[in-house]
């Protein structure tokens, strides 16, 4: 097989940038491990900033998520049984976050590939890039979706490593020139998905002595809500009654207010561990890598699919840029243009987490600093609309 932009993995990076490059007559091939039945049914991210919709809308891809999608206007910060509200517009000039979930992102994104893109192969696992240095890079990938399972070589004129994580595009980069900037955190989150009404109709982040919660939602029928808990925790060591007790807990309000956790039944539940994780660079010779390929934040800010929209967007205008005009220089900035936005992603998402989780270790010193950083969003209007400018989204490239 040959083509122009060889893509490994169809999550949100791999598939939004296989969109953008048919939008402008370029041809790709997506090659995705899992089947999509998986890919689609995978539950993480939920939170779209507002470029990631403008972006999502401008590909062909907003219909949907127009239709469906829950437009925030801002957060509850909840701690000590105080409430305080973070007004996104008021504070931005307008901006705003999107409640729509990863996984609806990726349905609409693989359905307009398989009605209008190029070739998106499921069950097709990448096992290594070779020759990132050369102009003729390759993909060597076995096809077990295939009617006969057997190894095959994707020719590119430039792969796009969107496989996540635990992908293979990033081991094509030598060590030599690898830098890796990582931190773990001694707690996870236990993640559940109800079918209840939300109990609040913005997401509640609160501080508690007993650890961090969240509540958020998927939908207007469907609530989402996490737990602090230890990093190697078992979520199946949590009755579904325990865990609504500790969210009962955690998101305590002051005597006399009449807000109350709604309790529904429990349809998913999970840990998810806590990383913050940067590889530089992004580009080693035609081999660009994207999305959480090269980066993982903690997910207290919201940030990591949108940051895997950046990226893509990024390569996507480069590519463009270089194809209608033969200038190079986007492309060659690619890594340089990504690291300056993922890395402000990493301060804020390493904030928001630090301010809110409670260590294992933690000192009351540590517990009076949370509180004093609490106090100051609450009480001072640069500090919160740092907040606010940071939540809905930096500029895009
Ligand atoms: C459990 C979990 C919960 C999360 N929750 C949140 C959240 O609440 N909020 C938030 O903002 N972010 C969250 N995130 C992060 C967010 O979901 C990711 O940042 C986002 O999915 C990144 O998109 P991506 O396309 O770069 O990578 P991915 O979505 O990981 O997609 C990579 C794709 O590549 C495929 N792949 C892997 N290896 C290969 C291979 N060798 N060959 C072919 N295909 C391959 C994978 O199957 C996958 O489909 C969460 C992440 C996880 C893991």
């Amino acid at each position: 097989m040959r083509t122009t932009v060889g893509i490994i993995g169809a999550g949100p990076a791999g598939l939004l940038l296989a969109r953008l490059l048919h939008n402008a007559g370029i041809d790709s091939v997506v090659l995705e491990s899992r089947d999509r039945a998986y890919v689609e049914r995978r539950q993480r991210a939920g939170i779209l900033e507002q470029g990631t919709v403008d972006v999502l809308r401008s590909a062909g891809a907003g219909e949907r998520l127009d239709r469906e999608g829950l437009r925030h206007d801002g957060i509850e910060l909840r701690y000590d049984r105080r409430r305080h509200r973070v007004d996104f517009p008021g504070l931005t000039g307008g901006r705003s976050v999107t409640v729509y979930a990863q996984t609806e992102v990726v349905k609409d994104l693989v359905a307009l590939q398989l009605a209008k893109g190029g070739p998106l192969l499921f069950e097709a696992e990448a096992l290594a890039v070779e020759g990132a240095e050369s102009d003729r890079p390759r993909v060597r990938f076995v096809h077990r979706g295939a009617a006969e399972t057997e190894e095959s070589v994707l020719e590119c004129d430039y792969v796009v490593g969107c496989d996540g994580f635990w992908g293979v595009s990033r081991d094509a980069v030598p060590a030599a020139v690898s830098q890796v900037f990582e931190r773990t955190y001694p707690y996870g989150w236990l993640g559940i998905l109800a079918d209840v009404p939300p109990s609040h109709d913005e997401l509640v982040y609160a501080r508690h002595d007993r650890g961090f919660s969240l509540l958020s939602m998927r939908s207007p029928t469907v609530s989402r809500l996490y737990l602090q808990v230890p990093a190697e925790e078992d979520a199946a060591d949590w009755s579904d009654e325990a865990i609504w007790d500790e969210l009962d807990r955690r998101l305590e309000t002051a005597p006399g207010d009449d807000w109350a956790l709604h309790r529904g039944p429990i349809t998913a539940k999970s840990v998810t561990p806590m990383r913050s994780y940067v590889h530089e660079p992004m580009r080693h010779g035609n081999l660009f890598l994207a999305g959480d390929a090269a980066h993982i934040v903690p997910p207290t800010g919201a940030k990591g699919l949108n940051l895997a929209v950046g990226d893509v967007v990024t390569f996507a205008r480069a590519f463009v840029h270089f194809r209608r005009t033969g200038d190079t220089s986007l492309l060659d900035t690619y890594s340089e243009t990504c690291l300056h936005r993922v890395w402000q992603a990493e301060r804020f998402s390493y904030a928001m987490t630090t301010m809110l989780h409670r260590a294992p270790d933690a000192t009351p010193f540590d517990d009076r600093i949370q509180r004093a950083r609490l106090d100051r969003i609450a009480t001072s209007r640069a500090a919160e609309t740092d907040l606010a400018e940071c939540y809905t989204g930096f500029p895009f490239g």
